[in-house]
């Protein structure tokens, strides 16, 4: 996976199949991560309408955490834990009603 000069991010780890350009849904994904890890990319993180609302699933934390036989939003507190990333809203903590 990588990123072209215009923001674009292109899918090419998939076997069998050529380089792509990602979905909406992977584009988001890709862009959030690379925000986090490379603070200089923070402006590609996709940005939220103003019709967004809070994501129902991970309550906005963009994070799910599996606590005691149930899977719940992540926490600050949660830092040490295992996490894994909100499959609802991409990681975003937040979706647009469609
Ligand atoms: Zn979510």
């Amino acid at each position: 996976m990588y990123l072209t000069t215009a923001g674009e991010v292109v899918i090419d780890h998939e076997e069998d199949s050529k380089a792509r350009l990602a979905e909406p849904a992977e584009r988001d994904f890709a862009l959030a991560r690379a925000a986090e890890r490379y603070p200089e990319l923070a402006h590609l993180m996709p940005s939220k309408p103003r019709d967004a609302v809070t994501c129902n699933l991970c309550s906005g934390r963009g994070r799910m955490t599996h606590i005691q036989g149930k899977i719940l939003p992540w926490q600050d507190a949660d830092r040490s834990k295992p996490f894994i990333y909100c499959p609802e809203c991409n990681s975003l903590g937040w979706t647009v009603i469609t």
